[in-house]
């Protein structure tokens, strides 16, 4: 730390990332990437653009937003694209919250909401899960906070159906409440249908996991345009150009391949029911996952130390050193091949260990 930085922000801790060490070929399953790579359309979408860099990117990210419309059943002027969804939340965080404007969410979820809100200097109160980790609606109605809920929620992969969002909604319609979708797409149910009627929801989302394009950083908000309109004039006073050139044009050619999207979606699903049966089998308690990846633990061996036996193997999954959640890991859903590796390779670990 500097001399010069300033008191505020001298206690900040940053967001911890999962890793991404080079020193050898793992196979990820450590921060909920997909295992697909972008379709062909993305690609020459991104060569396309590779020629005109010298010119800044559509600040309205104008033909991006149309089609995000269109996907999403909404009109232009309710949709902001951002620089990843962690972008939105941020500015959504700084829009909408403040001291008479505290934020409220669970004890176990997104890691970056602590962060943002300590970057913003905004006061929350954390509302734990309940033991078997679903968030209880009730904790969140007619509070008067502004509400943040990821759904499905991370790293539980737990959902809960839009009615009740709805009900949290409608309860406090002076106040914001967000529903980060990040992993809405494998089997979940998104809350976009009900912006029309609530001016207080803002629906986030992100092309990183379900349309391959974490690379990329393309993430996108849907509310009222009152809402959204508050959401760009933070944009414009940060970075008009949050969205670059060869990610606005890669959000529409990926928005256009629905059918490969849909295709990668629904394998996921598959390997994951695959991949929760074979860990139940082995002992594993396993909560049923609505994300790209599933939240397990076992008495066989401690959280920690099966994730550092995972990675002698070549194996990254994601391990938080957190109260509740230390004898979890979070395993990023790949191919059925490595699924299969990951269950034999536990295997092993486990026999090792008996
Ligand atoms: N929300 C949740 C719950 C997440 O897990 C993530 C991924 N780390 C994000 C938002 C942000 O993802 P991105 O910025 O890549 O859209």
């Amino acid at each position: 730390m500097s001399r010069f930085l300033i008191p505020g922000l001298s206690a900040l801790e940053p967001y911890t990332p999962g890793e991404q060490p080079r020193d050898r070929r793992y196979i990820k399953l450590n921060t909920n990437e997909s295992p697909f790579p972008p379709s062909q359309g993305v690609i020459d979408a991104v060569n396309g653009q590779a020629g005109l860099l010298q010119l800044y990117s559509d600040p309205d990210s104008t033909e991006l937003t149309r089609r995000l419309a269109e996907t999403y059943g909404v009109e232009p002027r309710q949709i902001i694209a951002t620089n990843g969804s962690d972008e939105v939340l941020n500015f959504a965080f700084l829009a909408f919250a403040d001291a008479a404007h505290p934020l409220a969410f669970a004890d176990i979820t997104y890691g970056f909401y602590p962060v943002f809100a300590a970057l913003n200097r905004i006061p929350y109160r954390t509302v734990p899960l309940k033991e078997d980790f679903s968030i209880d609606p009730g904790d969140y109605i007619g509070t008067g906070e502004t509400v943040v809920i990821a759904n499905p929620n991370a790293p539980t992969g737990l959902c809960l159906p839009v009615s009740d969002i709805e009900r949290i909604v409608a309860s406090n319609p002076d106040r914001v409440v967000i529903v980060d979708e990040a992993y809405v797409d494998f089997g979940a149910e998104s809350a976009v249908r009900l912006v029309d009627r609530y001016d207080n929801l803002l629906v986030t989302g992100t092309f990183s996991k379900s349309r391959s394009m974490a690379g990329a950083r393309l993430g996108f908000g849907i509310g009222s345009p009152a809402l959204i309109a508050d959401l760009h004039t933070v944009r414009c006073s940060t970075n008009p150009y949050n969205v670059n050139r060869m990610t606005a044009a890669a959000g529409v050619a990926a928005l256009e391949d629905a059918g490969y999207f849909r295709r990668n979606c629904r394998i996921i699903e598959q390997n994951r029911g695959e991949l929760t049966r074979e860990l139940r089998a082995l002992g594993f308690a396993v909560p049923d996952s609505k994300a790209n990846f599933v939240f397990a633990r076992t008495g066989r061996i401690g959280g920690r130390q099966l994730y550092l036996e995972l990675k002698k193997r070549g194996i990254l999954v994601r391990h938080f050193e957190k109260e509740r959640i230390r004898d979890y890991n979070r395993i990023t859903i790949g191919t059925a091949e490595q699924m299969q590796t990951l269950v034999r390779t536990i295997k092993q670990i486990l026999e090792e260990q008996a």
